[in-house]
């Protein structure tokens, strides 16, 4: 047996690669045209994101990195998959919402990839095409509580009840829409609608009650697979626990590294703060984060995506005057995996294995990406060599996104991506993304019965 790479004095021993897959894990005797020495270095699985926007569309905005820039700053941040949650169909139309997803999708990609479906209305031809698409490899499909076509109620606990039949995890953005509209709409009485109330607009109640009721709609279906999308409070932190110890157990939930690292401070230091600070949710406390990161480190919270959803300022200064003009989101696809390892693992938050499972084996369990998320014989070959020591800062304006911003250029790191693998082979490397569009596969998902 020869190998195509070798990694020598990883905490896995050697890690052998040969073609597009792990080939062997341990003590590996053979030598290899490329060896590596990671000593010193961590090599970790390639980071899996199941939360990005790189090819929105809401209204007259879309995103303005695209799947190109997107996924190219996906793989020099050392995430070498994304889950995509896909843009609504204006006609609603759950499977033109899909056909059209593919499309934009298509050759764009230079990682790998998934797409989330998504449930606008609980119709009849949902009804059909959520089975069928679970069995040609979709059995993520995302539900909005909010936005202008929010599912609650008895149509939620409808959706649940169909995704546990056809095997399918359901992803819910938890905002209370009827919470929401009040809040905004003491605000506007109020004339404040400078983008510094964006955050008063979206109160952490909203989360939590919504919180309570999709677990219970989930609960009511049968203990339904559901998955919480970017948790941001305590508040709803409370709500997951509370529902799992009255003995719901089909519950994953995510965050996010801007409800870790910043809050809610950032909104009152101006109008360009404010505005590239502007997401849904939006940033909260500072206990709130303290919670997360507890929430982390007790296994409360399962996995950490981005919800990257990368605008250009001149689209955020649509908002200038007014909150409501603002296409909410901020890019953070580039940044997650440097920031969880600095932040997270350099400052003893959680342990180096805690992230290894947070950024890529959890997220990639769940959502069916088999061969990903770990190394072990057999699993694509996609790699990470990091290097925990070099003190580091992202530049703003950064990077290989298409935002001209990064909402962390300020805060000092310790850790940088060095060298990234996708199945492997080398896409990133001395501060290049070395990857072109169309080398990223799409890749049908598989959930295990057991969660
Ligand atoms: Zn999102």
């Amino acid at each position: 047996m020869t190998y195509d790479l070798i990694f020598r004095n990883t905490a896995y021993g050697d890690v052998a690669v040969s073609g597009e897959k792990i080939a062997a894990v341990g003590e590996v005797n053979e030598n290899a045209a490329l060896e590596i020495d990671a000593a010193g270095k961590w090599l970790l699985p390639g980071g899996v994101d199941v939360h990005t926007h790189l090819g929105l569309t809401v209204g007259e905005n879309s995103t303005c990195d695209g799947w190109e820039k997107g996924s190219a700053a996906s793989l020099a941040g050392g995430t070498t998959t994304v889950i995509e949650h896909i843009s609504f169909d204006p006609a609603g139309s759950c499977r033109a919402a899909l056909r059209q997803a593919f499309v934009n999708a298509s050759g764009r990609s230079c990682c790998d990839y998934g797409l989330h479906a998504v449930a606008q209305r609980v119709d009849e031809e949902l009804l059909r095409t959520l089975p069928a698409a679970v069995r040609e490899g979709i059995p993520s499909w995302k539900a909005y509580t909010t936005y202008s076509d929010p599912i609650f109620g008895e149509a939620l606990e409808e959706l649940f009840r169909a995704a546990k039949e056809a095997g399918a995890v359901v992803c819910v953005h938890c905002e209370d829409d009827e919470l929401l509209r009040a809040a905004r709409f003491k605000l506007e009485v109020q004339g404040r609608l400078s983008p510094e109330y964006h955050a008063a607009a979206r109160p952490a109640y909203c989360e939590a009650r919504s919180v309570r009721e999709v677990l219970a709609a989930a609960h009511r279906a049968g203990d339904a697979a559901v998955h919480v999308v970017h948790l941001s409070t305590a508040a709803g932190l409370h709500e997951i626990r509370h529902a799992r110890e009255g003995g719901q157990t089909n519950i994953t939930v995510e965050t996010c590294p801007q409800y870790l690292l910043l809050d809610e401070s950032l909104y009152r230091r101006g109008t360009d703060q404010a505005l590239r600070a502007s997401m849904s949710p939006p940033l909260r406390t500072p206990d709130d984060a303290f919670a997360l990161w507890q929430g982390l480190a007790r296994g409360d919270i399962d996995m950490i995506a981005t919800d990257h959803c990368a605008f250009s300022l001149s689209q955020k200064e649509q908002g200038w005057n007014d909150f409501r003009f603002t296409p909410n989101g901020a890019p953070g696809v580039e940044e997650r995996l440097t920031l969880i390892l600095s932040e997270g693992v350099n400052r003893g938050r959680i342990t180096l294995q805690q992230a290894v499972d947070l950024l890529s084996a959890n997220p990639a369990r769940r959502f069916g990406l088999t061969h990903k998320g770990r190394i072990e014989p057999g699993c694509d070959a996609d790699l990470v060599l990091f290097d925990p020591a070099a003190l580091s800062r992202f530049p703003s304006p950064p990077l290989h996104g298409g935002a001209a911003y990064s909402l962390y250029s300020l805060l000092p790191l310790q850790g940088r991506v060095e060298k990234v693998w996708l199945r492997g082979r080398a896409v990133f490397d001395k501060g290049e993304v070395l990857a072109h569009p169309g080398q990223g596969k799409y890749v049908e998902r598989y959930l295990r019965s057991d969660p």
